[in-house]
């Protein structure tokens, strides 16, 4: 099989649904080897079944990425069992709660930003090693058009995507001569399972939601998986440290 990643070995997190499963789905078609990860273990089987039917190869594996442990095990887990760790695609997250800022508990903010920021962090931290004593690779983490712009209704999310940012161009200056490329996607509103919820949870943010798309319509995970695809592979050799907006033009208005 030849394809944009052919060759590559590519490990994406909350790939048990929406943008993550499109992409994992979307890198195994184009020649990557696949390990699926996330906290829902059933949906991660059932990405890396749909994979495996495809004739590509693929292996789920049950992470928490706000778990330092589990996440340091994954990359072990990638390399012994798939030979190395050229792309990685740090997507899990959640939307956290829905409300203006005072009237957001601690204990949400805190979640919000041990699995959204944490995350990227402590995946990050242990790919980039791998990645070193391979001779490289390439990154691409999920931030937000909410890490660009305010987000009102959204702070514990919209903070942790700003952060994303924050992590993404300084690893990607650190890792620039060491052969690593690091990039984020900031995507607009994607039509998937945590779109859907947050949509239903609170009808101020579905307002917004529903105008803040020039383009008129809710993008689609196979739309964001074009851009991850791209920036994992070797087409985008001079992108390094850029925040990517695929969002119909939301953040442009
Ligand atoms: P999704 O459909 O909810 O998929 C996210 C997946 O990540 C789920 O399978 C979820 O499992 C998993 N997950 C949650 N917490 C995790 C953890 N601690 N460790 C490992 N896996 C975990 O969401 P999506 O819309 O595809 O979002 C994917 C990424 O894109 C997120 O980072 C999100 O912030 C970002 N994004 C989405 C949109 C959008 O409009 N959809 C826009 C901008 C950015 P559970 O189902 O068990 O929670």
């Amino acid at each position: 099989m030849t394809g944009m990643v052919s060759g590559k070995v590519a490990l994406v997190t909350g790939a048990g649904s929406g943008i993550g499963r499109k992409s994992a789905e979307l890198l195994a078609r184009e020649g990557a080897r696949l390990l699926v990860c996330d906290q829902n273990s059933d949906a991660a089987e059932e990405t890396a079944e749909g994979i495996k039917a495809s004739g590509a190869e693929a292996e789920a594996l049950e992470v928490d990425v706000s778990d330092e442990d589990q996440v340091s095990a994954m990359v072990r887990h990638c390399v012994s069992r798939l030979g190395r760790l050229d792309c990685a695609v740090n997507n899990a997250g959640i939307a956290g709660p829905t409300g203006t800022l005072e009237t957001v508990s601690l204990d949400d903010w805190s979640r919000v930003q041990a699995v959204n920021l944490t995350g990227v962090f402590l995946c990050m931290k242990y790919e980039i090693a791998a990645m070193l004593e391979a001779g490289g690779g390439a990154i691409v983490n999920m931030s937000s058009g909410a890490g660009l712009i305010a987000t009102p209704g959204l702070s514990p999310y919209s903070a942790s995507k700003h952060g994303v940012l924050g992590l993404t161009r300084t690893a990607a200056v650190e890792n620039a001569r060491r052969g690593i490329r690091i990039n984020a996607i900031c995507p607009g509103s994607i039509d998937t399972p945590m779109l859907r919820k947050a949509m239903e949870s609170d009808p101020a943010t579905a307002r917004f939601i529903e105008k803040s798309m020039p383009i008129g319509r809710l993008g689609k995970a196979e739309e964001i998986a074009e851009a991850v695809a791209w920036l994992c592979s070797d087409r985008a050799s001079l992108v390094t440290g850029q925040s990517m907006g695929v969002d119909g033009g939301s953040v442009a208005r």
